[in-house]
């Protein structure tokens, strides 16, 4: 029954025999992570007539092995002295696999355009969507927000799928720099605007638990295509709209 048995019974010769771990979030998974059409047209906003048919944004095809995961915790509390043989404990290693698979894995959702009948030509933005991510470097949590901003061509986004492609690139081992630009690749990819920004304030685990314990500091990062990194006017509305809510805490 001791989850770590299994490793010193196959000895290191069985280890090294085994094919390389391959974890779910490794950085093919931004591939892996595809925009698959639920019709066949190759157009992927509208359908032959017009109608919009949604993108589905799914998982890629690695389901987490949380068997492996829970022996492999049960391993690393005990290697740390955590002592796993009372009642509150006995199931932690079980409770911290998924706890992690959980934190590795976005929602699907379907990105849901509309055509821009009315021509609308401001930003749209959407502030303080929650940023809950873990830093690659020591698996810590951080956690903020991100505001997310587009200036529409043809088409416009459900409001509430900023939220969706931030969780996209949230759940998955991380550093915040990457994120905030991956967040801003997509929709550039993705829903072809004349403009995106993406500002992402966090405050990182490892740095106020650990090692510095710079309590309070919040790390700040921003994205910015198209005419919001080429035009100053368009620049300068994105940041006024976005800074109140650093300016005011
Ligand atoms: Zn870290």
């Amino acid at each position: 029954m001791d989850p770590s048995s299994s490793r010193s019974a196959e000895g290191d010769s069985a280890a090294h025999a085994r094919p390389a771990y391959q974890p779910a979030w490794t950085h093919g998974r931004e591939h892996a992570v595809t925009t698959a059409l639920t019709g066949e047209h190759p157009d992927p906003a509208t359908d032959e007539v017009g109608r919009v048919r949604p993108l589905r944004v799914v998982r890629g095809a690695d389901e987490p092995d949380l068997v492996a995961a829970e022996r492999a915790a049960f391993a690393f509390l005990a290697a740390l002295g955590v002592e796993l043989d009372t009642e509150s404990l006995s199931a932690t290693p079980a409770r911290m696999a998924r706890a992690y698979a959980e934190l590795f894995t976005p929602r699907p959702f379907d990105l849901t355009t509309f055509p821009n009948d009315a021509g609308y030509d401001e930003l749209i933005i959407a502030r303080s969507i929650p940023v809950h991510s873990v830093c690659e470097h020591h698996l810590l949590p951080f956690i903020g927000v991100a505001h997310v901003g587009y200036l529409p061509g043809d088409r416009i986004l459900g409001l509430s799928k900023l939220a969706r492609v931030v969780e996209l690139f949230a759940r998955r081992p991380q550093v915040q720099e990457r994120l905030t630009q991956q967040i801003a690749d997509w929709l550039r990819e993705n829903v072809a605007p004349r403009g995106v920004g993406v500002v992402v304030e966090a405050e990182h685990l490892c740095m106020t638990v650990r090692g510095v314990r710079a309590t309070n500091t919040s790390t700040v990062t921003s994205a910015l295509h198209g005419q919001l990194r080429n035009d100053a006017s368009s620049r300068a509305e994105f940041f006024s709209i976005v800074a109140p809510s650093r300016a005011t805490s």
